[in-house]
């Protein structure tokens, strides 16, 4: 479709074509319901259906071994930044943080209402730039769970290497979620927001492991139980059904591409494409970030000034590259390449950047 622009969105994030058409192609009268999807009982059997799909789907694509299961939770990744504290921590118990950025800051600033929590490893001294070696992190005694954030989607920093450490990790991965494969022998709980890999806004997938639902705190509301949520099959409440729905659209075009390794292999290509072309610039382009550390999903460069910066993203958008501003705290630029942005976006952004350079180098 030609109408299409490239979208390079943080987050609600471009999503595949075809997943979109299909929606749209079934929207109105879904299987002959003589209704949308989104007008039904979510107890019915066309909505059951779908959740179930598109939970057996999570765990495939994902590779969740049979421990896990998988909860589909409203308020986003940033509600399991206080469901995570809530439902792990008891007096006694600490938690540790890696503070890798700001995404890493509100989850510590969350769970500190909730328990004891120190920070394990602290990226501020260095910018943010980079995220830590394992033997960095400093796990203390009588620690439940050290956090972690994969990838930070404003810095632009991904742990490349995942950590081993002699406790359980949480995981959020809200911006490199199913694009990479996921270590679940070190993990107890995974979550992340939906919008950036894996669909429209409105919900967090969080894969708990099902051995820790027996010792979670109960004395907390009801929907913030993972026990509950879990014993539920996450229709504790009216769900998001739209979202689910989508989601399992997005997934099931995941297991068909070829899924994680394919996700993956796509990344690293993008990305490679993108860093060299900063590289190549005689330091026209800038990449503020320690190159061991580098987002292969959220690419942040600068340009020699903030005028040639906002230029460049107007030009940018006058060819149809929209969303590639930085995060507003930090300006610069950012191009997120999550896994349905196609290649040829990256290609046409590269492009458009050595002819910018070329005409104002
Ligand atoms: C976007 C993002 C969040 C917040 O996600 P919401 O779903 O909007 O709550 C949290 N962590 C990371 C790493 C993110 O990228």
């Amino acid at each position: 479709m030609s109408s299409r622009k490239h979208n390079f969105s943080a987050g609600p994030c471009t999503l595949p074509l075809t997943v979109l058409e299909e929606a749209q192609a079934e929207f109105v009268d879904y299987q002959g319901a003589g209704m949308s999807l989104i007008e039904m009982s979510h107890r019915g059997k066309h909505f059951d259906a779908v959740a179930n799909e598109a939970m057996a789907l999570a765990m495939e694509v994902s590779g969740a071994p049979d421990d896990f299961t998988v909860l589909f939770l409203q308020g986003g990744a940033i509600l399991q930044f206080s469901m995570v504290p809530m439902n792990l921590l008891k007096p006694g118990l600490r938690a540790g943080y890696l503070n890798t950025g700001t995404w890493a800051k509100g989850a510590i600033t969350d769970a500190r209402e909730y328990g004891d929590v120190y920070v394990a490893w602290d990226g501020e001294a260095d910018n943010y730039a980079r995220m830590p070696a394992g033997g960095e992190i400093g796990i203390e005694d009588g620690t439940r769970y050290l956090h972690v954030t994969s990838n930070e989607t404003i810095g632009g920093i991904q742990l490349r290497e995942w950590p081993t450490v002699d406790v359980p990790m949480v995981a959020d991965m809200s911006s490199d979620y199913l694009s990479r494969p996921i270590p679940w022998d070190r993990l107890d709980l995974v979550y992340g927001g939906v919008q950036k890999n894996l669909g429209p806004a409105g919900m967090a997938v969080v894969f708990v492991r099902k051995s820790i639902l027996e010792e979670t705190n109960r004395d907390i509301g009801r929907y913030l139980r993972y026990d509950i949520q879990a014993s539920k099959q996450s229709m504790f409440n009216t769900p998001p059904v739209f979202t689910i729905y989508m989601l399992g659209k997005v997934l099931r075009w995941m297991r068909d591409e070829g899924g994680i390794p394919e996700m993956e292999a796509r990344a690293a290509a993008k990305a490679a494409l993108l860093y060299d072309t900063i590289d190549q610039s005689g330091d026209f382009y800038r990449c503020p970030v320690d190159v061991a550390s580098r987002s292969h999903m959220n690419v942040v460069f600068r340009l020699p000034s903030e005028d040639l910066e906002a230029q460049f993203l107007g030009e940018a958008a006058g060819a149809d590259l929209l969303n590639l501003e930085g995060h507003r705290n930090v300006g610069g630029c950012r191009a997120s390449i999550y896994n349905a942005l196609p290649h040829e976006s990256v290609a046409a952004l590269t492009d458009f950047m050595r002819s910018f350079q070329a005409d104002n180098g």
